[in-house]
């Protein structure tokens, strides 16, 4: 079950990974990552692998994204200090404020980025997936930012569990594309994009929603993402003269938690904590928590941390918080675990609806179900370290998730 023991050099890693060498020119993470996909689709990623290192670092391309973080997403998002939670927990608590981002959540940061490294790579439109939604929707106005047509492919299942944000990427100009293959979720939507993107690599562009997926996505949705913890750390050293002790954040695919790291990942004083979906229990089916239950395997041409069974099938997931449930977990994160640089932990169901409370009722901020489970591991972090400092991401706003927070926790008839 333990990675660590798997790793021949974990010093020389984790040396590595500081000074930026990974992943490696085989897109490798220490033994994750990697590009596992069908032949056709070689060439399409190597495109994209020498698109990205032409334009990511580049000066205009860095001035381009900056000005459209901040006049269009509404960078720096702040980093608000919660005293009456921090009473509560008996912690400095400290909430980088992801769901003031442009359509509540981080995923913009994602979708904006990739939508103008397309533009640059001359594609014609995009394409994306989408689970809950809330990738979808950033893909979507961040094509109607940029003036490309964006396609989304979306389980028919997850359409009908997500009808509102289906009518929100319709609003903002997206066609939206049912997909009725395979599990109608998540899963079976990112391999109809693939499918999509192969059929037409030169004018086509996959935008890929999370720090997940053939190399060079995990590495280039990371890069997208580090503005988080480029931000939150420059502001907590700003506002309290120091590093904070602890920085918390949940991880679905990986990706608001991998850019909330990513910059903190050389201060050896602070610890990284990110927190899964434990579900409703620990058996198979009951939780999206990768890390904690699975073993590595290949999904979506990655290998990495992967919830399957005894035969290599893939599990069912299951989790409040849809943003969470996702089967397998960004390689960089696995090899974060296999190091012990990152410590991985899991908030249940109904912890983190009781969190979304907490934060509503002492400090006027309803966040996302997904963001309450971070919540949860730093309420956990807190107790066992009083009085430290404790910055926690708070990916997204709680809105999208009303009907659950109405279902569950408003019991009184309206
Ligand atoms: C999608 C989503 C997540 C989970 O995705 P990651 O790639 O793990 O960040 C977390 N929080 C919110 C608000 C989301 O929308």
């Amino acid at each position: 079950m333990n990675a660590v023991a798997t790793l021949s050099h974990p010093d020389r890693l984790l040396a590595d990974l500081i000074a930026g060498r990974l992943p490696d020119a085989r897109g490798r993470f220490g033994p994750f990552g990697g590009r596992y996909v069908p032949e056709m689709l070689i060439p399409a990623l190597e495109r994209l692998e020498s698109g990205v290192r032409e334009h990511l670092k580049a000066p205009e391309f860095q001035a381009e994204l900056a000005a459209q973080l901040r006049s269009w997403v509404g960078r720096p998002t702040a980093l608000t200090f919660a005293p009456r939670l921090s009473e509560r927990l008996g912690a400095r608590i400290w909430l980088k404020r992801e769901d003031l981002a442009h359509t509540g959540a981080h995923k913009i940061n994602n979708a904006i980025g990739q939508g103008l490294l397309a533009r640059r790579l001359g594609a014609k439109r995009i394409v994306a997936e989408t689970g809950a939604g809330q990738h979808g929707v950033a893909s979507a106005a961040a094509c109607a930012r940029l003036g490309l047509p964006c396609t989304v492919y979306m389980g028919a299942v997850d359409m009908e569990r997500q009808a509102p944000n289906v009518g929100r990427m319709r609003l903002l100009g997206a066609q939206v594309v049912p997909v009725t293959s395979g599990d109608r979720t998540l899963r079976a939507a990112i391999d109809e994009a693939l499918r999509d993107w192969v059929a037409d690599p030169l004018n086509t562009y996959y935008l890929i929603g999370s720090a997940i997926g053939p190399h060079p996505y995990p590495y280039l949705v990371r890069e997208l993402q580090a503005v988080i913890g480029r931000e939150a750390r420059e502001q907590i050293v700003a506002a309290t003269g120091s590093l904070p002790d602890a920085v918390i954040a949940c991880v679905g695919g990986g990706s608001n938690s991998i850019g909330a790291f990513h910059a903190f990942v050389p201060d050896a004083s602070v610890e990284i904590i990110g927190v899964e979906a434990g579900g409703r229990g620990t058996g198979l089916g009951e939780n999206a928590a990768t890390v904690a239950h699975g073993r590595p395997g290949v999904l979506h041409g990655t290998y990495s941390m992967l919830l399957q069974d005894a035969d290599g099938q893939i599990q069912e997931t299951h989790s409040v918080s849809a943003g969470l449930d996702y089967p397998s977990v960004g390689p960089e994160h696995s090899l974060l675990h296999a190091l012990g640089r990152v410590h991985y932990t899991t908030a249940g169901d109904d912890e983190a609806l009781e969190a979304v409370r907490t934060l509503g009722e002492t400090e006027g901020i309803l966040p996302a179900i997904e963001s309450a489970h971070a919540l949860v591991g730093a309420a956990r972090w807190a107790r066992e370290h009083p009085g430290r400092t404790i910055v926690v991401c708070l990916s997204g706003r709680g809105d999208k998730d009303m009907q659950t927070l109405l279902a569950k926790l408003i019991k009184e008839p309206a």
